[in-house]
């Protein structure tokens, strides 16, 4: 969902702009509180949990920090069907990350697709 960099509200897909603060929306995440200062930016979404860990290792393994962030809710043992979502999760980079993970995540798919 796109948000507000200056409230914070989050609004639909289709809206672009803030109209209290008059600024552009970010796509992705509000900031959470608990990661303190950084921006966290969904770059990826991954089908399941294996492929998640894979991409959050080829990005680490750049110096890249990752946070893997799973759809699943624990408290309904693995009723998927119930979510909107199909994917399993998504895998999120501090803002400033995010230029290079996208260029470590297309690489690392290019080099799937050669086999
Ligand atoms: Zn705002």
């Amino acid at each position: 969902m796109p948000y507000c960099p200056e409230c914070n509200t989050e609004y639909k897909e289709t809206v672009m702009h803030c109209s209290e603060c008059d600024v552009d929306l970010l796509p992705g995440l509000v900031p959470s509180q608990g990661r303190g200062s950084v921006d966290w930016y969904v770059v990826h979404s991954v089908p399941n949990e294996v492929s998640g860990y894979i991409l959050k290792s080829v990005l680490e393994d750049e110096g890249i920090e990752v946070f893997l962030r799973s759809n699943e809710i624990p408290a309904y043992g693995g009723l998927k069907g119930t979510l909107v979502k199909s994917e399993w999760g998504e895998i999120l980079v501090p803002t400033y990350s995010v230029q290079r993970a996208l260029e470590c995540i297309k690489a690392y798919i290019d080099s799937l697709n050669q086999n």
